[in-house]
């Protein structure tokens, strides 16, 4: 069975969630949680029978995180995340200097930190988990491998990579990521990222400017 994508951009700064459901499996998952997350989710669920729902959090930064508490809130929900960031799930105050002002950040809580090399079993498939940091600290990926796609948060974009101004950033933290846990992927998978539309690995070998493959 394939995996059903929906990606729902959303505000205040076009960061991209992700909706995933099986033809077959009671399960869900969705990839971040930013701003409205919760509520179009809900509503994509009315009339599913979800029995178990997962919450796959790329990193711990503002725009992926504001809707986590809603998340946190619905029992069904098991969360997902790299404790890099650990901070910045349960204190988002500390990232105020790089949001937007007014925002209400409250902390969210994970369930299940995840690592290198972990292996899950989500909506019946293997997904393995590797550590992207270098656009934050706990950067994480998620790699579907029975439907070849990855969501691979801020790390990597269609010809583009994640901003490395921020704290607990570094560029040549994130090219080593790019490099050797992303362009190390079969070229056919596709890659979902935390802004901006899809791509593929072997495209972005090919076409990113900014990061190119080891030679
Ligand atoms: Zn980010």
């Amino acid at each position: 069975m394939t995996l059903s994508i929906k990606t729902l951009e959303l505000p205040p700064i076009g960061t991209n969630c992700y909706l995933l459901t099986k033809e077959g499996s009671d399960e869900i998952a969705v990839v971040d949680a930013p701003l409205g997350a919760w509520k179009e989710v809900k509503a994509a669920l009315e009339g599913l029978n979800v029995r178990i729902a997962h919450l796959l959090m790329t990193h711990g930064h503002w725009d992926h995180t504001l809707d986590g508490w809603l998340f946190n809130e619905d029992r069904r929900y098991i969360t997902y995340g790299g404790d890099g960031d650990a901070e910045f799930y349960r204190d988002p105050e500390s990232m105020s200097r790089f949001s937007i002002p007014g925002l209400e950040m409250k902390p969210m809580r994970i369930d299940r930190w995840v690592k290198q090399g972990d292996r899950l079993t989500l909506l019946g498939e293997t997904v393995e988990v590797r550590e992207v940091p270098g656009h934050s600290p706990g950067s994480v990926l998620f790699w579907f491998k029975e439907s070849d796609c990855v969501f691979s948060g801020d790390a990597l974009f269609q010809r583009s990579i994640g901003r490395t101004d921020f704290p607990g950033c570094s560029f040549e933290e994130l090219e080593r990521s790019i490099q050797q846990q992303i362009y190390s992927l079969p070229r056919k998978v596709k890659v979902y990222p935390g802004h901006g539309p899809r791509t593929a690995v072997g495209e972005e070998i090919e076409n990113n400017p900014f990061v190119r493959a080891a030679k």
